[in-house]
């Protein structure tokens, strides 16, 4: 039986007309803008519409709409949707199935809210409670209130903590800390047959280290206890640059193996991905110039980015540490650059070149990227046949390339 006919959208089936004797029938969407909505990603690449969308009032809706799918004759698909900034439809959801928003459930109880707790003997076992579908921007503000902080970051904030734990959650932190999936202790997730359960490391491990990076296989999250420290006030943000990739690569590894940054990733720099760009715009007007210069005779840059935090107690020694953190490093000499920022828009550098690109209407357009892992032992050949063979010498990209090294035990 059918609840809906095909005018609105390129319908080829029908939901189950007994999803409406539910008692989420007043939140499942049908309209076509809500539908519209749930049918595309930030990738641009791919289309898929669903037959209707849950706005959640909370977990037990989720619960319910999956329990009924699962006791169903004719089980359908159900896919949870963070802020859909996926690039290849991991968010969407073919014909025959219902997406859910988890960004609504937001707006309603305590339970989808953020809440944050201070222990105040030991700093490191504080947490906070999260709703799945909370942007992790609004997480830091909730915990900086606090004097706290998650550790592990990706470097956008817009993004859910549902949608990020479903993949890993990288960073530049994440050498010394592990990715975000390594820093949560608990989660209540509604399982494919429609129960909520709580799992953590202790209880249902199984379930726990399922759904951490488990792209949203093998349930939905509701709720998740991140791990939080003491946040610090601002942050000493440095690039150093390098023609030479293998000097590159080694200092970037020697700085992951060592103790005392924060944060380090890297980038390419070149004339089709020059040195400032949406991602962070780092370099004042004359670095830049003097760059491109270089960019001109050597064609490929490579450009070490590091950070590190300080608060009032360090604020007079951190200068001195991050000396001697980049002592011995092989980087252009006179083509060293640092900033001083708030941790804060440290953090939150991406949102800056979002909203540059929106108001030029460059944000809303495909975004064909890829993330890979590479093995220490294949760097270089990635570096001669990748950096150097296709996208220096074929001109092949407009945008920007991030490398950097993660510890393979986190
Ligand atoms: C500008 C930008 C910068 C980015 N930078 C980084 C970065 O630095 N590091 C990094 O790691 N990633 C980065 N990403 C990628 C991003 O982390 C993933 O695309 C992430 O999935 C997006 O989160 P989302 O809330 O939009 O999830 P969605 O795209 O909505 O969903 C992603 C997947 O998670 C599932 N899912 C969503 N919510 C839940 C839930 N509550 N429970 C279970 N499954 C769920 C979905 O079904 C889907 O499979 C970036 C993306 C963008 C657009």
């Amino acid at each position: 039986m059918s609840i809906i006919g095909k005018s609105s959208s390129p319908w080829t089936i029908s939901l189950p007309h007994e999803l409406l004797t539910l008692d989420t029938t007043d939140r499942l969407r049908v309209d076509t803008k809500s539908i519209e909505l749930a049918s595309r990603d930030f990738g641009k690449i791919v289309q898929e519409y669903p037959l209707a969308v849950l706005h959640p009032s909370s977990a037990n809706d989720i619960a319910t709409l999956v329990n009924f799918s699962y006791n169903s004759h004719v089980p359908f698909s159900i896919s949870a949707r963070g802020r859909g900034h996926s690039v290849r439809g991991q968010a969407l959801a073919k014909n025959g199935v219902v997406v859910v928003e988890m960004t609504c459930l937001t707006s309603y109880s305590e339970e989808s809210g953020i809440r944050v707790f201070r222990n105040p003997n030991e700093i490191g076992f504080s947490y906070a409670d999260v709703g799945g579908g909370q942007f992790w921007i609004d997480v830091l503000v909730a915990t900086l209130e606090h004097g706290l902080a998650p550790v592990s970051w990706t470097d956008y904030l817009y993004l859910t903590v549902g949608g990020t734990l479903s993949n890993a959650g990288i960073s530049g932190q994440s050498f010394r800390y592990g990715p975000q999936i390594s820093n949560v202790h608990e989660m209540d997730v509604v399982t494919g047959k429609g129960e909520l359960v709580t799992c953590s490391k202790y209880t249902n491990p199984d379930l726990f280290y399922a759904v951490l990076g488990g792209l949203g296989q093998f349930g939905i999250i509701t709720r998740a206890r991140i791990a939080l420290d003491k946040a610090p006030n601002r942050v000493k943000w440095m690039r150093m640059l390098y023609h030479d990739f293998s000097s590159f690569t080694r200092d970037q590894e020697h700085l992951i193996s060592i103790h005392g940054l924060d944060y380090v990733e890297g980038s390419l720099i070149m004339h089709q991905s020059p040195p400032n760009n949406w991602r962070s715009s780092f370099f004042s007007l004359s670095d830049q110039s003097k760059i491109n210069s270089l960019v001109s005779k050597h064609g490929l840059i490579y450009c070490l980015e590091v950070v590190k935090y300080y608060d009032d107690l360090t604020m007079n020694t951190v200068d001195e540490e991050l000396r001697m953190l980049i002592k011995g490093l092989s980087f252009l000499r006179s083509f060293i650059f640092v900033k001083d920022e708030s941790f804060i828009d440290f953090l939150n550098r991406v949102r800056n070149g979002e909203r540059q690109l929106e108001a030029q209407g460059l944000w809303d357009v495909p975004h064909p990227w890829l993330n890979l892992f590479v093995p220490k032992s294949g760097i270089m050949d990635f570096n001669a046949g990748v950096f150097i063979d296709i996208i220096q010498k074929q001109n092949k990209t407009t945008g920007p390339v991030l490398v950097y090294p993660l510890n393979k035990n986190k």
